[in-house]
């Protein structure tokens, strides 16, 4: 059973005991208002973070896996610092998984053709990334999946069936859109914040510290701070023995019908 449910029909049956105790003078008429903001505040913790499973189940690190592994993401791509996003990675021989934007794919069929040349695995995340994109109807929703699918198509010649949520929010909206489009829920449970903190020794930090195998790191190839960050956090993984896999690998499933 999904968390959502659970808290929904605590809600409502608690809820009805509220109202029948307000209405017998055994209640104030605030206690009704006061889980009212209770539900509010659990049902937003859950649409802004991915890993609570509150509206679906998204794989977001895989801790049963066997040796020291972890993945990579990079999300927002293709944009022309990929170029160089893809070149560390080639310096360390190091396989990553790109969540890409579908207008970008676009934009930069060639980066992604080398994305996929040098070995690496792409996902979907969105046709348009839309700031609005959250409040889609379900049929939008499927829309923004699907264009992106055919972006990405064009140049893999195979469906991607990893999706990856805009900003990692979902709703029910977005739950019903990837039950119809039948692809798998890619979270992480390593954000490193890079399109938000200036500091890359504080990025870094964020994503080294407590690191544990079956890790999946959240980064953006479009940001420039990103590449002195991969740089070392790749420097860190190989003095610490860890192996970077693609995110398929991670959770043994497939990257592509
Ligand atoms: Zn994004």
């Amino acid at each position: 059973m999904l968390i959502r449910n659970l808290v929904n029909t605590i809600s409502i049956v608690v809820g009805i005991l509220i109202i029948t105790a307000i209405s017998f003078n055994k209640l104030p008429i605030w206690s009704f208002v006061v889980l009212i903001l209770l539900w509010v505040v659990i049902t937003t913790y859950g649409v802004l973070n991915i890993k609570a499973g509150y509206f679906l189940k998204s794989l977001n690190n895989n801790p049963t896996t066997k040796g020291k592994k972890i993945a990579i993401t990079f999300d927002d791509g293709p944009d022309i610092n990929t170029i160089k996003i893809l070149e560390i990675l080639g310096k360390y021989n190091i396989k990553g998984t790109f969540f890409c934007i579908g207008q970008q794919v676009e934009k930069h069929p060639d980066i992604v053709k080398k994305i996929i040349n040098e070995g690496h695995i792409v996902g979907n995340h969105t046709f348009t990334h839309g700031k609005f994109i959250d409040v889609y109807s379900t049929d939008k929703f499927i829309g923004e999946i699907v264009d992106a699918d055919t972006a990405i198509e064009k140049i893999s010649k195979k469906k991607p069936l990893l999706f990856r949520p805009p900003y990692g929010i979902t709703n029910p909206n977005i739950a019903r859109a990837v039950k119809k489009t039948g692809h798998a829920v890619i979270g992480w449970n390593k954000r490193s914040f890079d399109t938000t903190i200036p500091s890359e020794k504080v990025i870094l930090k964020r994503i080294t510290k407590n690191l544990k195998n079956g890790d999946v790191i959240l980064l953006h190839d479009t940001k420039l701070i990103t590449l002195t960050v991969l740089e070392q956090l790749l420097l860190f993984l190989q003095s610490n023995n860890y192996t970077t896999v693609t995110i398929d690998e991670l959770f043994s499933i497939q990257a592509y019908a």
